[in-house]
């Protein structure tokens, strides 16, 4: 079912069915190009709730026991799914949150890749066989952990829970997912695409509700064996501390502030280029968006102008419109938040060099914005700004860069430009984060592990790290009997 939108009506998917709560709760899902409500989305009871965790617990039992090579199988097709459906599902994206159709449809594919890569790598997750002091056969064994309870937000409706799906998945587990309550369409896709790719009922199970009270009850399920959590570091410290007092393991994707610096021997120009197109990426609510510009004084004048004439080429608009390379923030709390990072920098003395205030239109609109002469004092220099933000500070020598750069209690992402290898390898020493960018600004992948140290969380998503959290290892010492 669709509405007028064309923004189909988000459902709980709980032991292989679509259904509504049980009390007929639900929340509005609103475009962020227009302010306007395109939907409900159903709020789970805890009836819900532990229904969900039945049919996590006996779908666990099913996927275990299912050869690797027909789970791989069915990972693969709803991959193959996902990737004929890319640019329906991007449309449901921009819909809910706002980002460019190409950006959102990019998602949706680039999310297929990390299913395939997750599930091909869950193949070779080897044990092995220990030549014994005492004579016992001697192996370490790597078996799925068990149902996972997974809670992911609304900045990549595809990217994150995917993320988790594809690890529980890959590596035998089972999972029941609390996506975004403003990005459920497109959590609602991905289900559809196993579901079609013949998933057995309880494997994956998506709901939605009120975070704070899904996220107790499904951490102390008896049922639950790992909590997985990407969002702000407030969240994942409470969520980790719940899942820590029922003794459980967690991954913890959480908030960042990345710096970049840039030394005096790079190329300011390509430098500022690389920055500011990931500074603008998805508005600027990416958790390992460049967010704090150190560069050295030789060079700051040639990147600040470069930076400004990148951030006024960007074309700010509804998402759907063609030609548009940013959207509205997601919601009126980051516009709300980005106003009075602006306003507080600004009233400490920082200059505002283009943007610094929302567009007058409905929506969520807020310009890429540069600002310079920002003091260490002002907020926007250590809260992480999840927009479309940027402060430019000058340094004189390194020390003093990778100083502020480490400053912080965030350590996810950190970014560098020179031309020398020996300053890169020191950048990569000395950075405390876990996500380092020499000369350039990529995103992540899923063929090598993301995630952060400090306050920005711990464990890691992508590439063979990304499987461990999913697995347990167990010792078996056999004594061979006639
Ligand atoms: P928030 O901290 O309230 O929520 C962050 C996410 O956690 C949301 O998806 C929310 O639904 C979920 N959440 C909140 N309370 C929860 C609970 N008790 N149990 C389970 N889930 C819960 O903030 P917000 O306004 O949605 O986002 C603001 C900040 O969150 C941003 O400034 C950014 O720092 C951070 N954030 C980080 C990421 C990331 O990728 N690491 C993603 C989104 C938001």
């Amino acid at each position: 079912m669709t509405t007028d939108h064309g923004y189909p009506a988000p459902r709980l998917y709980i032991d292989g069915a679509w259904c509504e709560g049980e009390t007929g709760r639900t929340t509005e899902v609103v475009n962020p190009a227009t302010g306007q409500v395109i939907g409900h989305v159903p709020l789970a009871t805890t009836a819900d709730l532990d229904r969900a965790a039945a049919a996590a617990a006996a779908g666990f039992v099913t996927w275990r026991g299912t050869p690797i090579a027909q789970r791989t199988a069915i990972l693969h097709r709803a991959a193959d799914l996902l990737v004929s459906r890319a640019d329906e599902v991007g449309r449901i994206m921009t819909l809910e949150q706002g980002k460019p159709l190409a950006e959102a449809a990019n998602e949706a594919r680039r999310v297929a890749g990390a299913l395939r890569w997750d599930a091909d790598d869950a193949r070779r997750a080897y044990g092995r066989v220990i030549p014994s002091e005492d004579g016992t056969l001697l192996s370490v064994r790597r078996h799925p952990i068990g149902p996972v309870a997974a809670f992911t937000p609304w900045n990549f409706p595809a990217g994150s829970p995917m993320r988790k799906i594809a690890a529980a998945l890959s590596a035998g587990c089972s999972i029941i997912v609390k996506a975004s309550e403003e990005t459920p369409g497109t959590a609602c896709e991905l289900v559809r695409c196993f579901e079609d790719a013949g998933l057995p009922a309880g494997v994956l199970n998506l709901v939605f509700g009120e975070p704070a009270e899904v996220s107790a009850h499904l951490i102390a399920h008896p049922a639950t064996r790992l909590v997985a959590f990407t969002g702000s570091v407030p969240v994942g410290k409470l969520l980790a501390s719940a899942a820590g007092a029922a003794m459980k393991p967690s991954v913890m994707e959480l908030g960042g502030h990345a710096p970049v610096i840039v030394c005096a021997d790079a190329d300011p120009v390509t430098a500022a280029r690389r920055a500011a197109a990931a500074k603008f990426a998805n508005a600027g609510q990416v958790c390992t968006s460049p967010s704090r510009f150190l560069v050295h004084e030789s060079l700051v004048g040639a990147f600040t102008e470069e930076f400004v004439r990148a951030a006024e080429a960007v074309v700010v608009g509804d998402g759907l419109d063609e030609g548009v390379t940013m959207g509205p923030l997601a919601n009126e709390r980051r516009l709300t938040a980005i106003e009075g990072l602006v306003a507080d920098a600004v009233a400490r003395g920082a200059k505002v060099l283009t943007g610094g205030s929302r567009l007058d239109r409905p929506g969520y609109y807020y310009p890429p914005t540069v600002l310079t002469d920002v003091p260490d004092d002002a907020a926007l220099m250590t809260d992480e700004p999840f927009g479309p933000i940027a402060p430019i500070v000058p340094f004189a020598d390194l020390d003093e860069a990778l100083r502020i750069a480490n400053a912080l209690p965030y350590g996810l992402a950190a970014y560098g430009f020179t031309r020398s290898t020996a300053t890169a390898e020191r950048l990569t020493r000395e950075f405390e984060a876990g996500i380092l960018s020499i000369n350039h600004c990529g995103g992540s992948v899923h063929e090598a592990p993301s995630g952060g140290v400090k306050s920005s969380g711990y464990g890691r998503e992508g590439g063979p790290e990304g499987l461990d959290a999913y697995l347990v290892t167990k010792r078996v010492s056999h004594l061979l009997t006639d």
